[in-house]
């Protein structure tokens, strides 16, 4: 009898007797897993933005870990050198002025891995994009292409709190969104619709 399935394969995990349950069959189904959490779109990879975050969400530079300002370039870096920085307790983006990339912030819609139906919807609506959970574990970044008339902007829905960015913000990058694609599409429509 199949208990549980490997999480990254979907495979029959083999019992291995009393103890914690397996998440993944292999070694290599786990190394796998830890790395797709990891992947984020070459669209923002690519771009000199990167900061590291302290665990109460500080952007901090990569070369010293000192504090990081969301406009000042000086303090930002590649994705490779802030992955491979030992400060902090995560990655974190920068929304530059002029980059025209904007992120959808919904709080409180994640529990137990799952989304709540209003979030759902709004995911539902957007094009195949990046999406990621914020390091709480609870909220969820959609990732896209667009730009916001008036920078930050804020909506309430069912009591949650919405809010989308596109520039002088940095977002503290959690981990990738089930199946997230690595892509960005343009949410013109959605933030439309939506702010
Ligand atoms: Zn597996």
């Amino acid at each position: 009898m199949i208990l549980t399935a490997c999480e990254h394969c979907g495979g029959e995990l083999r019992r291995a007797g009393i103890g914690r349950p397996q998440r993944f069959c292999s070694t290599r189904c786990r190394v796998a897993s830890h790395r797709a959490r990891r992947a984020v779109p070459a669209e923002i990879r690519g771009r000199d933005r990167w900061v590291r975050r302290s665990a109460d969400k500080v952007p901090l530079r990569a070369d010293t870990g000192r504090p990081a300002s969301s406009t000042d370039p000086a303090t930002w870096t590649t994705h490779a050198a802030a992955a491979a920085s030992p400060h902090g307790a995560g990655l974190g983006y920068v929304l530059a002025d002029g980059d025209d990339i904007v992120v959808l912030d919904l709080d409180h819609c994640l529990s137990g891995g799952r989304l709540a139906p209003w979030a759902a919807r709004i995911l539902a609506a957007c094009p195949p994009t990046y999406a990621e959970v914020s390091p709480s574990g609870t909220g969820l970044h959609i990732w896209g292409r667009g730009r916001l008339a008036r920078g930050r902007r804020i909506r309430r829905q069912d009591g949650a709190a919405i809010e989308a960015y596109s520039d002088g913000r940095y977002i503290a990058l959690g981990h990738r969104y089930a199946d997230a694609p690595l892509e960005l599409a343009d949410l013109s429509e959605v933030l439309a619709d939506l702010l």
